[in-house]
């Protein structure tokens, strides 16, 4: 009989009995098959165990893997409640084409067959045309490494958009500018001291991983202070709480740095080794002797501004917190930790800056690479090589990549309506969104939906996506495509100081397997016909060149079967033979292949306790010499050296007295204070870390005028944008979002918590509760952005756990929604659905808010200035107005401070890119090197005078308090 244990031990998953709670007060048993998979509810990747009826093969439920080295068995409530998107009695089990208009909500059921056929063609049409990138790829949320970038250089085209800077090319550009890795590797469960700028313990990056190591740092006797307008549940779990007004947060980590400089804290071997600072000399003091002497004087006095009482007066954060902060770092370094991903990076103009500004402090006290510091995530991450690699295309897409924003660290992705509305950038014979909501998760989603609908801009949509969503519902084709536990991929990510490699696999093909039945795709094992997407993508592409003309074809062959269709089964096979180190030795030891191993446990450990990477010899660089100021070992044969502009051959190490290291992956690898492409660029006055006021500083609102700061960047730890929609659990823990107002601020404007509040943004409002609570900053509204799914029709397009029927009205330059009801029961095959309780579907913000496009990161900026007042007599809740030419107008107005690239080159070559075309690409054609374009550059307006370009008064666009349209 079954007996209470924790996690069943790996030699019974094969066999595990337990008593079937469902039979209580009966002692019934069943027999499960224990197949490792992994979450697919976040970016965190952890591991799952799915419980698979050895009789039925149904997915009964799913808890921890013990073994991931990430996740360590354990789980947030999305993870188990995978077992609600599986089972979702709406959930899309058929591929569907739309019968009438886009968007009439007519659909019709069709073959895969014939789905394939009609992509494959149009694909087909567009490579042999010469015109690959017709073709686009664009997707939410990736939760694998590789595969997709592999099959985008089979095509040879420059497809992939992402929805990155909408969610963290902020943190990733500061990031990446320092030392050349776009993320941080932070080592909490070591630190005595963490600074997070997030709410990473219940919501941050890596979620899970993360917090459980935050957690075993603070039982440790760590400390943690937080950085956030919003008393979040890490901030009251902090020693410190620093309630900065959005956006000056730079201010207070350059006078902690400050601090630390004035009183010699700072760790000077450290920075005298592997900060770049003979380069800082030579452009902020030429003339300057390069001692290291001399740099600590020019830095101390380039920092001389931001003392505690300049902080104090721009944060509003005490001045003697600020210090007494900076001597906890100092007392905890070298295991000082530190992190900032979404929040203040994600929310303003400059917000990259208050990234460069936060690493500013691991550099400074030598927290970097330490037991308790923060690594680069490149040291701590692994991604395999694949079968047959296709070399890099040689395209270049200007509606991803656009000349004005030549350092922005992703695609520009939320440009991407507009790009197609104006019609000179692009268009897409075939466009591809994959787990991708942007109607609804993106700022400006109106102008997604008119783009979307316009089939002079986009001839063939295919929403692949294991769920309904309101964009799913503009597209030709809806391809319902696996949930985690229904589809193969791999994935690393730096959840502590070591390598794994997860796999996710389709839990109820493995059963099957296991059981003897023999399965070909894995939509023979999954419900309905839901595909995984690598079985696609193998499809299509041999569809797309049948006879291999193309060449793509070959790149879709077996390595163990000659000329015939590889399965996706042999394309991870050969990855785990061929590519993963120690895989297949650990496989052996257990007798079986490395597919088997991979199989049984979902993941290999690949290292553990890596620290201080950057200072590994190199003991064969190949044909280098030293160059640079930096005794930076380089490359003689270097490719690119022949490029003007980019300055910065192709090197392998860092010399340190005399000794290659390995350093990091900057040019010069070092950790670039000085950054010289910002200076090469066109923003000299960014090159070091520094502190801008962004475009909702304090100077900008006015609250007798009803004008607040709206936060929209926060997350319930419970939900996931719109994967949650179809997890009955998830959405009874989590229905509703109040906006957040402190009592003072209420008082002003009038307001009881409950009240119904009208929130005005720069291209329209939406209609709110709000929620009066101590833990919001004055002058700040927050509500999370997770709520406010909406449908349009009663028994389809969405799913009714967790949306509204609205009904939604377009004028010629203006939409807007009317709940006609929110959540209520109804009948299904799952009695639940019955009895749903909640009726709250909460508002959709996002879609009042206009594109606000960093740039230079290329981060859209989120925080809103607003105008927060009592809702009018005719408002109801979740009430949703968009001016569509006001947001057109926002849009042009933010792309004027571009400053396009107007030389030889494109971007920085050395600059992280996803899916990196080849050299040739980055050349910018003659007749774009405009003299409008270098005109442009050198008068756009200086930085410090953004936030006055950007001001705009609610009263201007809607009217004095007490007016305004209806
Ligand atoms: S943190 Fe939660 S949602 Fe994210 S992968 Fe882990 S279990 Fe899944």
């Amino acid at each position: 009989m079954a007996e209470l244990r924790d996690y069943p031990p790996p030699e019974r998953w094969d066999d595990w009995r337990e008593l079937d709670p469902q039979a209580w007060p009966g002692r019934a048993e069943r027999a499960y098959t224990l197949v490792p998979t992994v979450c697919f509810n976040c970016e965190s990747a952890c591991g799952l165990l799915a419980y698979v009826d050895k009789e039925t093969f149904e997915i009964r439920k799913l808890e921890g893997n013990p073994h991931h080295p990430g996740s360590r068995g354990r789980n947030c409530a999305k993870g188990p409640a995978t077992i609600n998107q599986i089972h979702d009695p709406e959930r899309i089990l058929h591929p569907l084409r739309r019968k009438g208009p886009r968007g009439s909500g007519e659909w019709e059921r069709v073959s895969w067959d014939h789905v394939l056929d009609a992509f494959a063609e149009r694909m087909r049409g567009a490579f042999a045309a010469g015109r690959p990138n017709d073709v686009m790829y664009f997707v939410g949320r990736p939760g694998e490494d590789g595969f997709a970038d592999r099959f985008l250089e089979t095509w040879g085209c420059d497809g992939h958009n992402s929805h990155t800077n909408v969610c963290s090319s902020g943190g990733r550009a500061g990031y990446g500018l320092w030392m050349g890795t776009d993320r941080p590797s932070p080592d909490y469960a070591n630190a005595k001291f963490t600074l997070l700028i997030s709410s990473h313990l219940e919501a941050g990056h890596y979620f899970n991983p993360h917090a459980q190591r935050i957690v075993e740092g603070q039982q440790s006797g760590g400390k943690l202070a937080v950085i956030d307008p919003r008393l979040s549940n890490t901030a009251s779990m902090a020693d410190y709480w620093l309630p900065t007004w959005p956006g000056t947060e730079a201010a207070v980590l350059l006078a902690i740095a400050k601090v630390l400089l004035d009183e010699d804290l700072i760790d000077r071997e450290f920075i005298r080794r592997w900060v770049n600072w003979r380069t800082y000399l030579i452009h902020r003091a030429p003339g300057t002797e390069p001692s290291f002497e001399n740099f600590l004087r020019e830095l101390g006095q380039e920092y001389a501004q931001y003392t505690p009482e300049f902080a104090e007066s721009e944060s509003g954060v005490r001045a003697s917190t600020v210090v007494d902060v900076a001597r906890e770092i100092a007392a905890a370094a070298p295991a000082f930790c530190s992190h900032i991903w979404r929040a203040a990076a994600a929310g303003n103009l400059h917000g990259w800056q208050i990234t460069r500004a936060l690493w500013l402090l691991n550099v400074l006290t030598g927290s970097v690479g330490t037991v308790g510091g923060v690594s680069a995530n490149a040291w701590h991450k692994f991604i395999p090589e694949p079968w047959r690699k296709p070399s890099a295309n040689e395209q270049w897409n200007e509606l991803n990549w656009p000349r004005e924003y030549p350092l922005a660290h992703n695609e520009m992705s939320f440009l991407y309506p507009h790009f197609l509305l104006d019609g000179d950038r692009g268009f897409q014979a075939v466009l591809f969104t994959r787990v991708l909501n942007p109607i609804w998760t993106y700022p400006d989603g109106y102008t997604w939906l008119r783009a979307l609908r316009d089939e002079r801009a986009v001839a063939l949509h295919g929403a692949m996506t294991p769920t309904w969503s309101e964009t799913a519902w503009w597209a030709d084709y809806v391809l319902p495509m696996g949930h985690g536990p229904e589809r193969h991929d791999t994935h690393s990510y730096e959840t502590h100081a070591g390598r794994w490699l997860g796999f996710r696999q389709p839990v109820r093909r493995v059963a099957m397997e296991r059981a003897g039945q023999g399965v070909e795709f894995t939509y023979e094992a999954n419900p309905g016909e839901v595909w995984e997407e690598g079985e696609f993508w193998i499809e299509v592409s041999w569809r797309a060149d049948p006879d291999g003309s193309l060449g793509i074809r070959q790149y879709y062959e077996s390595p163990y079967r000659p000329g015939e269709k590889i399965r996706l089964e042999e394309y991870y096979r050969w990855m785990f033979e061929n590519s993963v180190p120690g895989l297949p030795e650990k496989a052996a030891a257990e007798g079986l292949d490395p597919l088997a191993y991979m199989r049984k446990y979902g993941v290999v450990e690949i290292s553990r306790d890596d620290y201080g990477s950057h200072e590994q010899e190199i003991q064969d660089p190949g044909d280098t010499e030293i160059q640079g100021p930096e005794q930076t070992l380089t490359r003689r044969s270097a490719e690119v050296a022949h490029l003007p502009l980019t300055g910065r051959p192709d090197t392998v190490a860092a010399v340190v007295e005399g000794v290659p290291r390995r350093g990091f992956n900057t040019p010069s690898r070092k950790l670039e204070l000085l950054q010289p492409e910002l200076i090469e660029w066109g923003w000299p006055e960014m090159a070091t870390p520094h502190y801008q006021r962004s475009h909702v500083h304090r100077s900008l609102i006015d609250h007798e005028r009803g004008e607040y700061v709206l936060l929209p960047t926060y997350r319930l730890p419970t939900l996931i944008h719109s994967r949650s929609g179809n997890a009955k659990y998830l959405n009874e823990l989590s229905h509703t979002h109040p906006l957040l107002i402190c009592p003072e601020d209420a008082a002003r404007i009038g307001l009881s918590t409950g009240d119904l509040v009208r929130v005005e943004t720069e291209i329209g409002w939406f209609v709110i509760k709000a929620l009066v609570t101590e833990g919001i900053r004055p002058g700040v509204v927050a509500a999370s952005h997770h709520m406010g799914r909406w449908r349009l029709r009663e028994d389809k397009g969405m799913e009714r756990w967790s949306s509204a029927l609205v009904d939604m009205s377009e004028e010629a330059d203006a939409v807007s929604f009317r709940r006609i009801h929110g959540v209520s029961p109804w009948e299904s095959s799952d009695p639940s659905s019955s009895r749903v309780w909640w009726s709250d579907a909460g508002v959709h913000q996002n879609i009042t808010f206009p594109v606000h496009p960093d740039p230079i990161s290329g981060m859209h900026c989120w925080h809103q200035k607003v105008r927060v007042r009592p809702a009018r007599p005719e408002d109801r809740y979740a009430d949703i107005y968009v001016d569509f030419a006001r947001a057109r107008r926002v849009y042009r107005k933010w792309l004027a401070l571009a400053r396009p690239a107007s030389g030889e080159l494109r971007r920085p070559i050395w600059l992280f890119r996803p899916v990196k075309p080849a050299l040739g690409a980055y050349g910018l054609p003659d007749d774009r090197r405009s003299r409008e374009a270098r005109e442009a550059l050198a008068s756009a307006p200086s930085p410090l005078a953004f936030h006055a370009l950007v001001d705009w008064s609610p009263a201007e666009v809607w009217g004095p308090l007490g007016s305004g349209p209806t």
